[in-house]
C-alpha cells in the first residue's frame, strides 16, 4: 500500500482510469471539482462593523510579512530585480492606498480580500486607461505587489499559502455526498474535509503516504491518488465509481457496473458479535509470538476509533494538526485540553504524542511566509522547535501536564544527530522545572523517545538509543530521504518503496541498535499498516506496530495466520536479495501459503 501496489492496467469499453490506492473502500456518486488555487476566484462576503478591526489586522499582518519577505529577497537580487522589488516595497507603504483599504473596510463592510481586490483593480485600471506604456507596467507592479499581500491574507486566514489575487479554495463549500476531485490538497485543506460529508477523494497528484492520504485512511474516506489530468476529464455532477480497493476510477459507468458495485458496497457488514471477537482476538502468531498494535491519530477524538478497533493505545499522535488550519497557534491550555481528551479516551494504554512536526508540507504560522528552496530538507520539526523555544516549551508543558492523567509519552520528530536530542532533552528538563515551580503535576518518569526518519538517525541509532527510552521508525520520511525521492511525487513513485534493500537495511540497523541497547523499537510509518510488510518486519525482529485504525484488523489477521519462524526465514532470505521487486515477490509467495 505504501508502494505501487495500487496501479492497475485496465482496458475495457468504459473509461477506467488507474491511480494509487490511498484509502480503501468504494464510493459511487457525482464528482465535485475543487478549484485549483491557480485558477480560482477570490471569495467576497459582507462583514459586520465589529469585524472591521479583525479584517484590518489580517491585512496589516499580511502587509508586514510581505514587506519583510521583499526585504529578504532584495539582499541577493541583481539590479533590475532590485528596482522592481524596491518599487513593490514603496507601493506596500503607499500613504494613500493603504489608509484607503481601512476606509473601504469601514464604509463598504466587505471582507478584506474583496476590498483589496477592488482597490487594486481600480488603481491598475486607471493606470492602464492612460494608454501610457510606462504606467501600464506600473499597473502590473501594483497587481504583483498586492498579489503577494493577498496570498499572505489567505495563508493567515486559512493556514494555507494562497496565490495572487484569487479565491482560496479553502473557502469553497463542498456538497456532501460528492466525490472530491482536485489536483492536490494541502494537509490544512484536507483537515476541513473530515466533517464535510464527502464520500471519496480523487487526486491527480500525491502519494499513498502524503498527509492527505493518511487523513483519508484515518477517516475511512476512500481515496485514490495520482490519477493524471483527471479534473479535465470530468465535469461537476458527473457520476463516477471510485474503487479505491483496486486503485480505479470508472467514469460514466454502465448500469451493469453501477449495480455490481452497489451490491458490493452494500454487502452486509459483520455483526456486533463478530466485531467483538475480532477486536478481542490477541495479536499472536501461530507459534506464539506476541505483537503490539497501536493506532496513529491526527486529532484527539480519533482515539475513540482506535479503541473501537482494539488498538493497544496510540503509537503516534500527530500533534501538528492541532496547529494547522487556525489563525492563532494553540496555547498551552488549548493543547492540554486536546492531549487530555485523548489520554482519557485511552485510559491506561499508551499515548505517544509527537511534538510539533511542522514544516515541509505542513507549514504553520511564520513558516507560511517562507520561500524555502527545499522545504522537506529545511526548517521543520525539531529544527523549527529548537529555534522557537517558547512555542516548544509550551507544548512540552502541555504534554507533561497531560501525563498526570495517563500513560502519556513524548516523541521528538526528525532527529538527525545526538546534539539535537540533547538540546530537546534540555528544553524538556526546563519545562519540567517550570511545571514544578508552578506546582503542576506530571509523570516524573515520563518516557521520552525519538522518531527514526532520517538515514542519519538510522545509521546512528545505537548512539541515539543511549539517550532515548524508545525509537519509532517513521518509514514515510525514512523511505523518502533514503531513496532521495519526494513521497508525493508520482513521477518518482517507483523509487518510493519500503522493500528497497537500502531502506530495509536502515530498518534492520535500527532494530539491532534497539536490541543491543535494550531500547524499545516500534514503527509508525504507513509501512506498519501493510500486512505483507508486517510479515517481513516481524521476521526482522520488530514487535510493535502503529498504524491507521482502519488497518489494524487486516494486520492482526495476518499476524494470527502467520508463524514467526516462517517470517524469520523469509526475512533472512529477503536480506540477501538485491531488488525491491524480488523481495516483494518472495514475501508474497510466502504469504500465499497461508491462504
Ligand atoms: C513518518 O515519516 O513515517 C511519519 C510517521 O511521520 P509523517 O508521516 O507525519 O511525516
Ligand atoms: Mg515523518
Amino acid at each position: 500500500m505504501y508502494a505501487r501496489e495500487g496501479f492497475y492496467a485496465i482496458v475495457e469499453g468504459v473509461r477506467k482510469l488507474e491511480g494509487l490506492s490511498a484509502s480503501r473502500g468504494i464510493a459511487i456518486g457525482p464528482v465535485f471539482c475543487f478549484p485549483d488555487e491557480d485558477t480560482a476566484e477570490i471569495s467576497r462576503y459582507p462583514i459586520n462593523g465589529e469585524a472591521v478591526d479583525a479584517e484590518w489586522s489580517l491585512f496589516d499582518t499580511a502587509l508586514e510579512t510581505s514587506r519583510r519577505e521583499i526585504t529578504l529577497l532584495l539582499d541577493d537580487r541583481n539590479r533590475e530585480q532590485s528596482e522592481i522589488l524596491n518599487a513593490h516595497l514603496l507601493m506596500l507603504s503607499d500613504p494613500e492606498f493603504i489608509p484607503r483599504i481601512k476606509r473601504d473596510l469601514e464604509t463598504r463592510l466587505l471582507n478584506v480580500e474583496a476590498v483589496l481586490q477592488d482597490a487594486v483593480e481600480e488603481s491598475s485600471g486607471i493606470l492602464r486607461s492612460t494608454g501610457d506604456a510606462y504606467l501600464a507596467e506600473r499597473a502590473v507592479d501594483i497587481e504583483d505587489a498586492f498579489g503577494r499581500v493577498m496570498s499572505h491574507v489567505a495563508a493567515l486566514r486559512h493556514g494555507t499559502q494562497g496565490k495572487g489575487l484569487k479565491r482560496s479554495s479553502t473557502t469553497t463549500f463542498i456538497p456532501p455526498g460528492t466525490i472530491l476531485v482536485a489536483r492536490n490538497l494541502k494537509p490544512s485543506q484536507a483537515l476541513s474535509l473530515k466533517d464535510s460529508g464527502i464520500s471519496g477523494i480523487i487526486l491527480e497528484e500525491g502519494g499513498a503516504t502524503s498527509h492527505v492520504a493518511i487523513l483519508a485512511r484515518s477517516w475511512r474516506i476512500p481515496a485514490v491518488m495520482g490519477v493524471r489530468s483527471f479534473a479535465s476529464q470530468v465535469e461537476d455532477g458527473q457520476t463516477v465509481i471510485l474503487d479505491a480497493d483496486n486503485g480505479l476510477v470508472i467514469v460514466s459507468p454502465t448500469t451493469g457496473q453501477l449495480s455490481a458495485y452497489r451490491v458490493q458496497s452494500a454487502a452486509p457488514g459483520e455483526s456486533g458479535k463478530e466485531k467483538e471477537t475480532r477486536i478481542r482476538a490477541p495479536s499472536v502468531t501461530r507459534d506464539g509470538a506476541r505483537m503490539v498494535l497501536r493506532a496513529n491519530i491526527a486529532l484527539a477524538a480519533e482515539a475513540e476509533d482506535a479503541i473501537a478497533e482494539g488498538a493497544e493505545g496510540v503509537g503516534l499522535f500527530r500533534s501538528e494538526f492541532l496547529f494547522m488550519g487556525s489563525l492563532n497557534l494553540p496555547d498551552e491550555e488549548t493543547q492540554l485540553a486536546s492531549y487530555l481528551e485523548a489520554a482519557r479516551l485511552l485510559k491506561d494504554t499508551p499515548l505517544v504524542i509527537r511534538t510539533l512536526d511542522a514544516g515541509g508540507d505542513k507549514m504553520i504560522g511564520e513558516q507560511l511566509s517562507l520561500t524555502e528552496k527545499n522545504p522537506l530538507l529545511g526548517w521543520r520539526a525539531i529544527r523549527f522547535c529548537l529555534d522557537r523555544r517558547e512555542l516548544f516549551s509550551a507544548q512540552l508543558r502541555a504534554i507533561l501536564r497531560a501525563s498526570a492523567e495517563g500513560d502519556v509519552r513524548i516523541m521528538f520528530p526528525m532527529i538527525s544527530n545526538v546534539e539535537e536530542l540533547d538540546a530537546a532533552l534540555d528544553v524538556l528538563e526546563e519545562a519540567k522545572n517550570e511545571c514544578e515551580r508552578r506546582g503542576q503535576a506530571y509523570n516524573r518518569r515520563i518516557k521520552t523517545g525519538i522518531m527514526i526518519e532520517t538515514p542519519a538517525a538510522a545509521v546512528c541509532a545505537d548512539l541515539l538509543a543511549k539517550k532515548a527510552d524508545f525509537m519509532s521508525i517513521g518509514t514515510n520520511d525514512l523511505i523518502q530521504y533514503t531513496m532521495a525521492c519526494d513521497r508525493e511525487n508520482t513521477l518518482v513513485a517507483h523509487l518510493y518503496d519500503g522493500f528497497n534493500p537500502a531502506v530495509l537495511r536502515m530498518i534492520q540497523k535500527t532494530i539491532d541498535a534497539g536490541t543491543q541497547t535494550h531500547t524499545d523499537v516500534s514503527m509508525c510509518g504507513e509501512m506498519a499498516g501493510d500486512a505483507a510488510s508486517v510479515f517481513l518486519l516481524m521476521g526482522m525482529g520488530l514487535r510493535n506496530f502503529s498504524m491507521a485504525s482502519s488497518r489494524i484488523s487486516a494486520v492482526k489477521e495476518l499476524i494470527r495466520r502467520a508463524s514467526l519462524a516462517d517470517a524469520v526465514e523469509c526475512a533472512e532470505a529477503a536480506m540477501e536479495l538485491s531488488a525491491a521487486r524480488e523481495i516483494r515477490k518472495l514475501v508474497q509467495e510466502r504469504l500465499k501459503t497461508y491462504e
